[in-house]
């Protein structure tokens, strides 16, 4: 069984019911969802818009390898209404975004997928749920716990 935890944000439509079936799905799809974060109401990271995001964490047991997962994740999203994909790191506004935070402690680079999600540790609205419910997880990267990465954060 592997352990994988994924980041969810929403800011677009009903967040909330987004974020629920999103979870929803997970569970039908890719495994068993064993911890989940409260909805955290964060500012737009990386883009301008007048829309916050709803932004949370889960921990799920899965016996899919991190490709699948991937796969399924991004089913998902176009089940819940997304239809379009960031490029270049040009974020816009989006109903629903699943993304691959920590796979047991896997390091992985490849074009489609990496792990751990390499902008993870920057991120305030990951850190945050990510902390509620794993915060003695160590980032298999940077060697600090999630609790200490959150720490570091500026605001
Ligand atoms: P973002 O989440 O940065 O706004 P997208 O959700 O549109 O962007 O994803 C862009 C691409 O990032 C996807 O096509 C996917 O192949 C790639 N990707 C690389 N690593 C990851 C990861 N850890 N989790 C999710 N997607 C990833
Ligand atoms: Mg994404």
């Amino acid at each position: 069984m592997n352990t994988v935890y994924l980041g969810l944000g929403s800011n677009l439509g009903d967040r909330e019911a987004l974020l629920l079936e999103s979870i929803q799905e997970i569970k039908k799809q890719i495994g068993t969802v064993s911890l989940q974060s409260a909805f955290y109401v964060t500012e737009p990271w990386g883009f301008q818009s007048e829309h916050p995001f709803l932004n949370a964490v889960v921990c799920c047991e899965t016996s899919l390898t991190p490709l699948q997962v991937l796969d399924c994740t991004q089913h998902i999203e176009k089940q819940l209404g997304r239809t379009h994909k960031s490029v270049n790191r040009q974020y816009s506004d989006r109903p629903i975004d699943i993304d691959l935070l920590l796979f047991n402690n896997l390091i992985l680079n490849t074009p489609r997928l990496t792990l751990p999600h390499p902008l993870m540790h920057q991120r305030r609205f990951v850190l945050e749920p990510l902390a509620e419910i794993a915060s003695q997880l160590v980032h298999p990267v940077l060697k600090q716990t999630i609790a200490e990465l959150l720490q570091q954060q500026a605001h």
